[in-house]
């Protein structure tokens, strides 16, 4: 994604790209894997010496939840902020290293199918979400 310098006037612009999940050079596994491409909108503007780009990246993703195990599919957004000097790039920035480093900061970890997931039973693995078994657990407060 690319900002020409010159043409950003006070009122700024609005780019729009799609990268493909392989642009992102983060291997898909079955862990995690994107269904999507990443759908990247930047608001781009200039203040003075400083070009400041505004970014939403939007997506879908497939995994499984880290406490029951169940697949699941999941809406994926990020958003960050660039920001660039017109003293180091007087002509156009070129973003796109930027924009795939911060997708994989912004790369969901810990998913989970629900916020308030019961989880496995430790001694039996039955999803608690689903049915109740006859061991007592301890409420954790994690
Ligand atoms: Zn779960
Ligand atoms: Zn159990």
């Amino acid at each position: 994604m690319k900002i020409l310098v010159r043409q950003l006037g006070p009122e700024g612009v609005d780019l729009q790209e799609s990268f493909a999940v392989d642009r992102i050079e983060m291997a898909q596994t079955d862990v995690l894997r994107f269904l999507q491409p990443f759908e990247i909108k930047a608001k781009v503007v200039r203040a003075q010496d400083e070009i400041v780009a505004k970014i939403t990246s939007t997506s879908r993703f497939a995994s499984f939840c880290s406490r029951c195990l169940e697949e699941l599919e999941q809406d994926w957004s990020a958003r960050f902020t660039l920001t660039f000097s017109t003293k180091e790039y007087p002509e156009f920035v070129e973003m796109d290293e930027e924009i795939r480093q911060e997708l994989i900061l912004n790369l969901p970890v810990r998913v989970l199918c629900r916020e308030d997931c019961k989880g496995l039973c430790i001694d039996c693995g039955a999803n608690l979400n689903k049915q109740a078994c006859q061991h007592q657990h301890a409420v954790k407060n994690s």
